[in-house]
């Protein structure tokens, strides 16, 4: 099950917001930036929220316990100094989560999925799926996909490709997301073992569903006709 996860980035300093602000986006995620602690407040929406707590209007620790008032949003701090840290578990905040600067966008990354998986009850897809006007089925209990009442045989990894696409029809995935959720992954360089399950997936498919190339992005399942 695909969750996207829009992000509402406080942090006033540029540099650490832009290339935060890119990582995540490679990653699949939507990105609110704000600056300020007011503007943090008026946003609305956020699945997530990444806290500066040095911000200019106002103390980052208030800007959290606001948050967590309102409502359980995830909450990671953002914290320059070790003593932050300390004064962030010890006045118990309601923050789920903290990494001092500097990070790496990956640290980030990988303590958001923990937070989310942490916050979020694992989604439990439809068991069957029927999509291209019920050319191409899959039974997600039993990991098999039927075109045209026949079934395909498909490598493991194979199916859990395809599942995967097939949890948001139409939508781009991105070869991150696609790396994450079916390898498990973290991969930033080139992706072949991608590419050649793509191919094989688009071959058995033939003309019941169409594993689109995204250009610069990654790929996406469309349904046919
Ligand atoms: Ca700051």
């Amino acid at each position: 099950m695909i969750v996207l996860v829009r992000v509402l980035l406080v942090e006033d300093d540029q540099p650490i917001a832009d290339s935060l602000r890119r990582g995540l986006v490679r990653y699949g995620y939507e990105v609110v930036w704000v600056r300020t602690g007011a503007e943090a407040l008026a946003a609305e929406g956020a699945g997530m929220v990444l806290l500066d707590l040095g911000l200019p209007d106002m103390d980052g620790l208030d800007v959290c316990r606001e948050l967590r008032a309102r409502g359980d949003v995830p909450i990671i701090v953002i914290s320059a100094r070790a003593d932050e840290v300390d004064r962030v578990v010890g006045l118990e905040i309601g923050a789920d989560d903290y990494v001092s600067k500097p990070f790496g966008v990956r640290e980030v990354i990988a303590r958001m999925r923990a937070v989310l998986r942490r916050v979020q009850p694992a989604a439990k897809p439809a068991e069957q799926e029927s999509l291209s006007g019920g050319r191409l089925v899959i039974d997600r209990r039993a990991r098999r996909v039927h075109v045209d009442g026949a079934e395909l045989a498909l490598s493991p990894k194979e199916y859990d490709l395809l599942a995967f696409l097939a949890d948001a029809p139409g939508a781009a995935l991105t070869r991150e997301q696609i790396m994450e959720a079916v390898w498990d992954a973290h991969w930033f360089g080139p992706t072949k073992t991608l590419d050649v399950h793509i191919g094989a997936l688009r071959r058995k498919l033939g003309d019941a569903a169409t594993v689109e190339t995204v250009r610069g992005v990654g790929f996406r399942l469309v349904a046919g006709g």
